[in-house]
This record gives C-alpha cells, structure tokens and sequence, in this order.
C-alpha cells in the first residue's frame, strides 16, 4: 500500500519530533515513523542541559537560538517536562581556569548572553555544598533544564494533534521521495526527514555519524541545596578530545533534592551496558568537587549514545545527493538544547523563509574534513 504525505519524519526523539511540530504548524500533512519508544533513544538517557556552548561561531549561534527558542515555548510546557532556569556554573578549579572563565565571559557578553564572574569567595557563598578553595566561577544565567523525553512526548502530540500520523514501524529505507516500512508499505512526500539519531547512516549513508557513548547516575536525595548546574571548565576540554575516553564533573540538581550526575564520553564502543570503571572514575570526579556525595546513595545509572560528527555540528538540511533527504541528526550532546533550532530551520528553509540564523555551517553538504581534536 501507499500513502502520500508532505513530509515523513523518521524518528520520534526530541529532534523528529519538535520536527514534526514546526511542520504542524506550517500546516504540513505529516507522517511520523517510530520504530520504538517515543523519545526512547538518546532524548530519554540525556541530561536534558538546555546550555549554550561556544565551541565555534556556528555552535553559539544555533545553541543560543535554540535556548531562545526553549524560553518562548517555556510557558506551554507541561509541568511533567519540568523546565527550569537554575542557570550554570563554569567552575575554576585554579587561577588558569580562572582565566579562561573571564575569556567566556567576554565571548557571552560580546553575544548579549547574561554571565557574570564568580571569585571563589562568592561563589562558596551560593554553592556551599562545593569543597572549598575553588579559585571562582562563570555563572551563566539563562541556561535552562528540563525532563527531555517528556517535551518530546508533548512536541509529538502538539503535531499529532494538528496534522500528523504516526507509524509505530520500523523504516527499512529512505530516498528519492520515499520511505520504506518494515511492513512493506511505502510512504511518499517531497520531503522526508531523517531524524534517526545513532542510527541515521544506516538508512542515509552518506551521513557520517560517530557513536559517542555516556553514562549518566542519579543519586538519592543530597543532604545539602544545591541550586545551580554545576560544571567544571574542563569538561569542555573532554567534551572537545578525540581520547576513547573522558569523565568530567557535570551535575544537576533536580526539584526533588536528587542529584543527576554525569558525565563520561566514549568512542568506539559498542556495548550498552554501564561500564563500571568509567562510572567510578565518573562519581569520583563528582565527589571531587561535592564531597557531601560519598555519603549518598547511587539509585540508578544508565548509559547513551550521542551522534556526532566529525566537526562536531550537527547535520541540518538537504542532502547534496537526494534533495528530498533531509537531515536532522548529528548533534552529539546538545540535541536537546538544539532541537527547536534544528526543526525551525528546516521548517523556515522548506517554506522558502528567511533563517533567523545562517543554515549553511550546518548543511550536510560542507565539508566536514576528517577532524575530531
Ligand atoms: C548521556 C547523555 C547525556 C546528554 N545530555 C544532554 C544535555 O544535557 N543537553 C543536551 O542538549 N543534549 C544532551 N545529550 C544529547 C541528546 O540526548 C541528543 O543529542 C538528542 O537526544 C538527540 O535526539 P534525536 O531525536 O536526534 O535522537 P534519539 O533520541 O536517539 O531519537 C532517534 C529516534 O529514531 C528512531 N529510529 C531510529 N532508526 C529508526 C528506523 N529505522 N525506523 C524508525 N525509527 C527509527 C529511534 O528509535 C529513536 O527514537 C545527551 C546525550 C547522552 C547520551
């Protein structure tokens, strides 16, 4: 059998699905493919950190639109997506850091995002849980968390709601205007969207997309408040090396006094399973910088792959080969975060509107170079 859609997103992460509801929106007909879970991927394993991060010109400026985007919606959200604005901390371990804290500040500023510089002694004062004699800290105000699967959940019903169908099948191939289902039927539109996250090459090879595999920890209730997202500064160092393998200090309070704890980095791993190494190096890294969490449980842990890229953007846009092949994937550890931007510049590209952000550092077609220090 055959079904005609004007787009079909294969993929129900929080990447297809913010997706399908800009699509929605623009009144497309839509078809949604999920071979499992929605926002079962990596959208339910992440920390769900709505940050941005200036890796690159082009990695700020999809980070903070998105966020702005986040901010806009925030209002809609239901209350089980749990959205909120802690703010982060960059921590300073020592006077070095602190000097790379007042070069991001002066790169924020520069950009209109709201920071300001920490010294140590204030910053023991809003984070007392911290061990003591941290040199300070960035504080980046606008930064914002919330429970990823659940606003995946709430942005697929928003498309469903309005114009969309969904296939609980698995695609077993995409091209030239058609998609494939494991059922045998066919689903043709003008536009399909490949939203598939680790799995994305699979059905669009001409994708290249690096499994990066973390673990994640929540603790039981810490005994002390803690009110921000803590992150040390070398974990951009980790989240930027080629290494196999890298921990860094990264914890975020939740509203129920419980602490999620990341987190590690991984190429070239396969396995699911929590790798009890990384996660003990991963949890005495935390402890190094909460000593108060050697006396608290671990109630659960649990793994994920982020798709990367080589040059560490996501893939957003027509594939040169098949410009009815869309790509939405790629977006390593900041999918959630990006994700309003990523299905705004598609929806914004395919309608003929102008972008609110240049779309071209991110299109599939530039050339990505075999980079990954
Ligand atoms: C440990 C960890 C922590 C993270 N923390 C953060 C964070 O704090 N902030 C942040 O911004 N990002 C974070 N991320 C990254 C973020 O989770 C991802 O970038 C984001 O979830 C990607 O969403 P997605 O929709 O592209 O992929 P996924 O959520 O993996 O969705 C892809 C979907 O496609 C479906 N699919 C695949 N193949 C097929 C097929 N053939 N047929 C039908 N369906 C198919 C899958 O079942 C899946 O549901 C983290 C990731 C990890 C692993």
């Amino acid at each position: 059998m055959t079904k005609t859609f004007d787009a079909v997103i294969v993929g129900a992460g929080i990447v297809g699905a913010a997706c399908a509801m800009e699509f929605a929106r623009d009144g497309m007909n839509l078809a949604i493919v999920e071979k499992d879970e929605i926002g079962g991927g990596a959208t339910a394993a992440a920390m769900g950190h709505v940050v941005v991060l200036a890796g690159s010109p082009a990695q700020l400026a999809l980070t903070r639109y998105s966020q702005l985007l986040w901010q806009t919606m925030a209002g809609g959200l239901p209350r089980e997506a749990e959205y909120a604005r802690p703010g982060t901390l960059w921590i300073a371990a020592d006077d070095e850091e602190m000097q790379e804290v007042r070069r991001k500040d002066r790169i924020y500023r520069e950009h209109g995002i709201p920071c300001q510089v920490l010294e140590g002694p204030a910053l023991a004062r809003i984070e007392p849980a911290l061990r003591g004699g941290l040199a300070g800290a960035l504080e980046v105000v606008e930064d914002a968390v919330v429970l990823s699967q659940a606003a995946a959940q709430f942005f697929l019903q928003h498309a469903l709601t309005a114009r969309g169908t969904l296939y609980r099948e698995t695609v077993t191939a995409m091209g030239s205007g058609k998609v494939l289902l494991s059922s045998g039927e066919e689903l043709h539109a003008p536009v399909l969207v490949n939203a598939a996250g680790e799995w994305a090459a699979e059905l669009t090879p001409e994708l290249t997309i690096l499994k990066r595999k973390g673990h994640l920890a929540m603790s039981g209730r810490f005994p002390a408040v803690v009110s921000h997202q803590l992150v040390e500064l070398g974990y951009l160092k980790s989240a930027h090396s080629s290494t196999l393998d890298s921990v860094a200090f990264n914890v975020q309070p939740r509203s129920n006094g419980q602490l999620l704890i990341g987190s590690s980095r991984q190429y070239g791993v396969e396995s699911r399973e929590v790798d009890e190494d990384i996660l003990g190096r991963m949890l005495r890294r935390a402890t190094e910088y909460l000593p108060g969490l050697a006396s608290v449980s671990i109630e659960r842990t649990w793994t994920g792959f982020r798709a990367a890229t080589p040059d560490k953007l996501p893939l957003i846009g027509p594939l040169a080969e098949d410009a009815t092949v869309f790509a939405a994937t790629g977006h390593e550890g900041l999918g959630i975060t990006t994700s309003l931007a990523t299905a705004r510049l598609l929806a914004d590209s395919i309608a003929g509107r102008r972008t609110a952000i240049p779309i071209e550092p991110y299109l599939p077609s530039r050339s990505i170079g075999e980079k990954r220090g």
